[in-house]
């Protein structure tokens, strides 16, 4: 089980930043990985916290999240002598920081600047160019730092996101549970129910996330990084994933860019707890009010891409057992599923 060592989640907390780092006991040189416009529009709040506290820094701005730029980030560092990595921005920069770190075996920092999915938290990296469309297990950040006054100001979009792949914790516990009684899987009980509390609370408060309430900003951030320490105990990726997230990465072969992750998983939940026999309307109904969408035309694909990703989504891994190992769809059932819950 490994574990963040400090997560500090507050208003206006980035200007601490560098006591942060201090009070991990880190030293030397921070590699700080991020893209341009975050580099624009906290750059100066970063450096004058890493200053203060006598910090040795420098830039990279990443690119896309694959593997040949994590490659180029290793060499970057490695030239540089760096002994720290600090991810700031929403997924890429994240994923890139965290796989660099985790390959160079050093100490990673997560500072998330939007709330749009776990992997702020998590030990799992979404890396493309490595033959699989699902997140890869890399380590978690040992520091995590949420400037709430930061991720507010993010677009809601990507906050709505980040409920959609909280709001997927339902159906991944459900997957997990089954895959439990039927494969005889190991299943976190504590792993499982952190992760579906992360998921209750945000339905729970759909209204005042949709509303843009503050408060509730800060809600969905811990609610995502406790997903993502959930994901940290069960040692897999289990307590956050099942088969809406198999929907999403299959339409993602399907559609690239189709939707952001959360959006897709969003969408694939409503499904997949149909197919469960869950009260699906009312988790449709809390995606609704976060102003998450809730249909293929919202995210741009067609009904023929949605059946065809619900057809593909069990062949995605065939290591992770779910409910379309039961209930295998095919294309009339498939069709059926995805009219009957509005989403085509
Ligand atoms: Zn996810």
């Amino acid at each position: 089980m490994e574990l963040p060592r400090k997560i500090l989640i507050g208003y206006g907390v980035l200007s601490r930043l560098g006591e942060f780092l201090k009070n991990l006991d880190l030293n030397g040189k921070v590699l700080i990985i991020s893209g341009e416009n975050v580099k624009k529009r906290l750059g100066n709040r970063v450096e004058d916290s890493l200053i203060t506290h006598e910090f040795n820094f420098l830039w990279y701005c990443a690119k896309e999240a694959t593997i040949n730029e994590v490659k180029r980030v290793e060499e970057f560092a490695k030239s540089k002598g760096v002994s720290v990595i600090l991810g700031v921005g929403g997924g890429k920069s994240i994923d890139i920081a965290k796989l660099t770190a985790s390959n160079m075996n050093l100490p990673f920092v997560s500072v998330p600047t939007s709330a749009s999915h776990d992997g702020i938290s998590s030990p799992f990296a979404s890396i493309k160019g490595l033959n699989r469309p699902y997140s890869i297990i890399s380590r978690p950040p040992i520091g995590i730092l949420g400037d709430i006054d930061v991720i507010y100001e993010a677009p809601k979009r990507l906050l709505a996101s980040g409920c959609g792949d909280l709001i997927a914790k339902i159906t991944a516990v459900k997957d997990w549970e089954l895959a439990r009684d039927i494969k005889k899987e190991y299943f976190g009980n504590y792993a499982a129910n952190l992760a579906r509390m992360s998921a209750e609370i945000v339905i729970k408060e759909s209204e005042g996330i949709g509303k843009g309430l503050k408060e509730c900003v800060r809600d969905v951030v811990e609610a995502l990084i406790s997903a993502g320490v959930a994901a940290g105990i069960a040692g897999s990726s289990r307590p956050c994933s099942g088969s809406e997230h198999l929907f999403s990465h299959a339409l993602s072969i399907i559609a690239p860019n189709a939707g952001l992750h959360g959006e897709r998983c969003g969408i694939g939940t409503i499904m997949i707890a149909k197919l469960y026999g869950m009260d699906w309307e009312s988790l449709r109904k809390s995606l609704l009010n976060i102003h998450a969408p809730t249909s293929a035309m919202e995210i741009g694909v067609s009904e023929e891409q949605v059946v065809e990703a619900l057809l593909l989504a069990s062949t995605i891994r065939p290591d992770r057992f779910t409910i379309l190992n039961v209930k295998k769809l095919d294309y009339e059932s498939a069709l059926k599923l995805a009219r009957s819950t509005y989403v085509t």
